[in-house]
């Protein structure tokens, strides 16, 4: 799987032509963001957040990208110190496909495999 693009901030200080401090933060926050899986960028984005306070998920939302919606939602788990996501399932189940491990590919082969030995008899 192929890494996520990088994020370009759309903050103000990062539209402008003039280095700005922010610049490089708000570079460097797209950077982690894309190696970060799904829900780790949620929660990453939501600690942000917070730390900024109110206007803190419209204002990580420009700079990430993220939707507030889903900053919010990070928030919200963070703040139920994270008990409907067990450290043990890095998933909720039905969420979509793991990153990490890979499904061995001879699973996909069984059927057609076992259809061919059919015919063969
Ligand atoms: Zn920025």
């Amino acid at each position: 799987m192929p890494p996520s693009p990088i994020h370009l901030c759309q903050c103000p200080s990062c539209q402008r032509d003039m280095p700005h401090p922010d610049q490089d933060r708000h570079r460097q926050m797209n950077l982690l963001i894309s190696r970060l899986d799904e829900q780790q960028r949620r929660w990453y984005a939501a600690l942000e957040s917070t730390r900024l306070g109110h206007g803190g998920d419209e204002q990580i939302a420009r700079i990430t990208g993220l939707d507030p919606k889903t900053i919010r939602r990070g928030r919200r788990e963070l703040a139920s110190d994270l008990r409907e996501r067990p450290a043990e399932r890095v998933r909720a189940p039905g969420a979509g496909r793991p990153r990490a491990e890979k499904k061995r590919p001879e699973d996909r082969s069984g059927p057609a495999r076992s259809r061919r030995a059919g015919n063969g008899r």
